[in-house]
């Protein structure tokens, strides 16, 4: 945000992230009476709270926003709320700043919160740009001695879709492999800390990845649940080359390993579909800056469904800020959900919007839309502690701060976990009843 052009262009798409809180045009928030602080919060931002007014006290975290310190400009005897650049904060949580600063001195974190700086943290915690937007709106009614409802109309309702990663169809060695390795390694951390029961759990864990005959086919089951929850998902399936033949040692290890073109894929695909059920892309993990892989691997899926495929997740959550959302819209696709982290839940950006990505380099939205992933099966069982709470009380938290912020979310269950090898099948049933 440096050429007043620029500041200008980013300012009003800031604004426009935030139309479901005024539909009818955001003039009178533009207006409202506080500095332009345009100051860049940089990779390891000073992070600030903010006390509101006693009206709109309801609307912050005990009656607090977080906002990054850079965009604060103190004024003797002025409460903070008057003297926060509250666009410029919105539009440096909402563009991800602090980590694309991050990413040009480090690259990718491979969707890792760990590789972040720590002081991060408490931006993950709230969508604290929905609560800054939902403050500005009550703000600009104030201003104009009306209702919010008179202004901007009614609040919006928050919109939780639920989301699938097709990453297996059977327990293949690579997994066996994965899972027991992965498991051993959370044994010995649980070691490390002296936790008993943990370390058992984790070895029980290991010994059932290592041992189990696993068929993961699903689908129908999937199906069957979500029908009798009235939920209709999106489902994101793997259109890379398949089997042993033709793939690198790294790629069999990671990427799925099924063929979408195999009858039976074809199959369950149009069971889905003919169901009313969305069908998107899993990109392979080497596709994540490549829109001809992204096209070929769209175009087999296509093939295979009959049909057009708009939306996608990155498998592995294997996303750059600079590059991946602008490979997507190359390659045609229209709406991402891969903004998440692989080890916790969280508001990876501060916030629970569906927006059309920032594109730094040109100074103006990029052609593809990209909603949030908030949290997916293995942040409560992979990555918790043992102390943690239980996966439905933890998954309930998440989906109540975007029902109070009216926000906009995807979460993620891995359509293999509700088998006995992974055992997640419960709280799949608890999610479904939470968003029912
Ligand atoms: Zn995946």
């Amino acid at each position: 945000m440096n050429a007043a052009s620029e500041t200008d262009s980013s300012r009003r798409w800031t604004l426009d992230c935030g139309m479901r809180y005024w539909p009818s045009g955001h003039e009178a928030v533009a207006r409202l009476p506080f500095p332009i602080v345009d100051a860049d919060p940089g990779a390891e931002p000073a992070l600030h709270h903010i006390a509101l007014p006693d009206w709109a006290a309801d609307l912050g975290v005990d009656g607090r926003l977080l906002v990054f310190a850079s965009t604060l400009s103190p004024v003797e005897g002025k409460p903070d709320w008057q003297c926060c650049d509250w666009i410029a904060n919105a539009f440096y949580m909402l563009a991800g700043s602090p980590e694309r600063a991050h990413e040009r001195l480090h690259g990718p974190i491979l969707s890792y919160s760990f590789r972040l700086p720590r002081t991060l943290d408490p931006l993950y915690q709230h969508a604290w740009v929905n609560r800054s937007f939902l403050f500005l709106r009550r703000w600009a009614a104030r201003e104009a001695g009306l209702s919010e409802e008179a202004v901007f109309g009614p609040l919006p309702r928050a919109q939780i879709l639920l989301t699938h990663d097709v990453d297996a169809i059977r327990l293949t060695p690579e997994i066996r492999f994965k899972q027991t390795a992965f498991q051993l390694t959370n044994a010995a951390r649980a070691t490390a800390r002296g936790d008993g029961s943990l370390i058992r759990a984790r070895l029980r864990d290991a010994r059932r990845y290592a041992f189990s005959s696993g068929d993961f086919r699903t689908f129908g089951r999937v199906r069957d649940m979500e029908r009798s929850a009235g939920i209709r998902s999106t489902l994101h399936f793997y259109g890379g080359r398949a089997g042993l033949g033709r793939r690198s040692p790294r790629r069999i290890l990671i990427d799925p390993a099924y063929n979408i073109g195999s009858e039976m894929m074809r199959r369950e695909l149009r069971a889905f579909a003919e169901g009313d059920w969305t069908i998107g892309l899993h990109q392979s993990f080497d596709a994540w800056e490549e829109a001809d892989t992204m096209l070929i691997e769209k175009a087999r899926l296509e093939r295979a469904l009959g049909g057009m495929v708009r939306h996608c997740r990155q498998h592995w959550l294997h996303f750059s800020w600079a590059r991946t959302w602008a490979a997507q819209a190359a390659a045609g696709l229209e709406l991402d959900s891969t903004l998440g982290f692989n080890d916790r839940p969280g508001f990876r950006a501060g916030h629970a919007l569906t927006i059309r990505p920032w594109d730094e380099a040109a100074g103006k939205p990029l052609a593809i839309d990209a909603i949030p992933m908030v949290f997916m099966d293995s942040h409560f069982y992979d990555y918790s502690s043992g102390e943690d709470a239980d996966p439905e009380t933890a998954m309930r938290h998440w989906i109540k701060e975007v029902q109070a912020v009216g926000g906009e979310i995807t979460v993620n269950w891995h359509t293999h976990t509700i088998t006995d090898v992974y055992g997640w099948e419960a709280g799949f049933e608890s999610l479904l009843g939470l968003l029912s």
